[in-house]
């Protein structure tokens, strides 16, 4: 017999102790958010104090670390909050946040299926049930990865390899738009697309692919030698929440055979939501797609999914099959979702937004969807109404982007103030409003996807943008 190493054991005192901190935590977070400031002082001398404390020779309790822990996950942004409209803000349910827990202490090894035939149901239950959603044929197939940049790597990847060969990858090019999201350049760039074949095709006025250039850059490319072989169309871009006319790309791929991805990290989850549906028109002619679900699926981070119209690329792409791995060979015709993507052994991403969807019911998520397309309106409403505000883009997928422009400022000074109202805003607590650029000039960004936002949040937030801009050109003309 072996003796077994003494090895340290929860005290049941000890895990109670976590547990009930555990809990006070999601209730803390659950609760009253829209009361606190939108962005809590950071403390430099607490980060420094804790992060940089080393490490211990002896174990310390548990119930210390873990209140350490919970301070320094106060010393951050808060992107959960109900007026944290910066970046993809992210709001997430906490069916979710219990999800995520019971899957990370079973921690299910999801990167075969007889080593986790549950769990890989589930995956592949959701993998079809989304792929329905996008309306991808029987044949789509796909799995979840970490997240928007991972499922544009992994599609780019399946896009190349059906198209180019040993022989002429070097000569491989792909269509991008100049309001593609940065993570398709990288991926681009990683597969061994060099910048100069990753080729931006010029958008119209509403910022939207135009499908006509980008038909003339193919053709010239092709005659330059080149070898065009996938074009990324968004649907929902992260700075203004344009959809490229999916058809018309869809007409331009059909024609000169090339892969269409549909970056849809953002947006594809109007899917959902029947109100809307109808803008993502053409979707379901997508060679593969991306979907984020820690975007507007209310997911902690870490839950994207990547879609295939043809799950036999993705195989064709990602399967290795070493000596090492023959055991866990599924004997029902079932595939291993290493042989699907990058990664081997990799964690359940789908039992979360499983656990959500059944908890929340579709008709909620439809309502939480639809909701952010309301709350943005609001914003452009409320922003027409203000004197000296010009909106940017117009209301689309719950973004709206704007700017101060009043009469007789000058664009680098409307650009300085327009800057400054959203720093003045976030330093007060209100609300954290991004600034982009659009067309070239700084506008603020408003993202709302939140669920629990009000009309009412929306309209203080302009409200008070607008007392800010005031004060801020005061002070540039005394
Ligand atoms: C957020 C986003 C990405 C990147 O996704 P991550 O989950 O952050 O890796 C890609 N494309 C679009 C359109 C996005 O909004």
């Amino acid at each position: 017999m072996f003796d077994r190493p003494e090895r340290p054991v929860l005290s049941p005192a000890a895990l109670d102790e976590a547990l009930a901190l555990v809990a006070s935590e999601m209730r803390r977070r659950a609760a009253g958010r829209s009361d606190e400031p939108v962005q809590r002082e950071r403390s430099q001398g607490l980060i420094a104090r804790l992060a940089g404390g080393g490490l211990p020779a002896t174990g310390q309790p548990l119930g210390e670390v873990a209140a350490d822990l919970v301070a320094l996950l106060d010393q951050r942004a808060r992107t959960d909050h109900p007026r944290f409209f910066a970046f993809i803000p992210s709001p997430v349910s906490p069916a979710s946040w219990i999800g995520e827990a019971l899957t990370a202490i079973a921690n299910p090894h999801a990167g075969a299926w007889p080593q986790a035939e549950g769990p890989a149901a589930v995956e592949a239950a959701l993998v079809r049930w989304f792929a329905d959603a996008a309306g991808l044929p029987d044949t789509a197939g796909g799995l979840f990865v970490s997240g928007g940049s991972m499922a544009n790597l992994t599609a780019l990847v399946a896009a190349r390899d059906a198209a180019l060969g040993d022989d002429d990858r070097h000569l491989g090019a792909a269509y991008i738009s100049s309001e593609t999201h940065s993570s398709v350049a990288k991926a681009l760039r990683i597969i061994g697309v060099a910048a100069s074949r990753i080729r931006r095709a010029p958008v119209d006025a509403d910022l939207r692919m135009d499908a006509g250039a980008l038909a003339g850059m193919i053709a010239a490319d092709r005659r330059a030698g080149l070898k065009p072989f996938a074009v990324v169309a968004t649907a929902g871009s992260t700075n203004c929440g344009a959809i490229d006319p999916l058809h018309d790309i869809a007409d331009v791929c059909a024609a000169e055979r090339l892969w269409l991805h549909v970056d849809g990290a953002y947006g594809a989850s109007i899917a959902l939501c029947p109100e809307h549906r109808a803008l993502l028109a053409g979707l379901e002619r997508a060679d593969s797609l991306s979907w984020d679900a820690h975007k507007w699926l209310f997911q902690t981070y870490g839950c994207g999914l990547v879609l295939v119209r043809d799950r036999a690329r993705l195989f064709d792409s990602f399967s290795a099959g070493p000596d090492y791995l023959r055991d866990a060979t599924p004997d029902d015709g079932a595939t291993n979702f290493w042989d699907l993507g990058p990664e081997l052994t990799r964690p359940a991403r789908a039992l979360k937004l499983w656990m959500t969807l059944r908890v929340m019911g579709l008709d909620a998520v439809a309502a939480a969807i639809g909701h952010g397309f309301r709350l943005a309106e609001a914003a452009e409403h409320a922003l027409r109404a203000t004197p000296d505000w010009v909106v940017a883009t117009t209301a689309q997928c719950a973004i709206v982007t704007f700017r101060y422009a009043p009469e007789g400022l000058d664009d680098a000074a409307a650009d300085a103030v327009t800057e400054a109202a959203a720093r003045r805003i976030l330093a007060e607590g209100y609300a954290a409003v991004g600034a982009t650029r659009i067309g070239g000039r700084v506008a603020l960004r408003i993202c709302a996807i939140h669920p629990e936002t009000t009309i009412a949040d929306i309209e203080e937030t302009v409200r008070r943008l607008d007392a800010c801009a005031r004060q801020e050109l005061a002070a540039l003309r005394p």
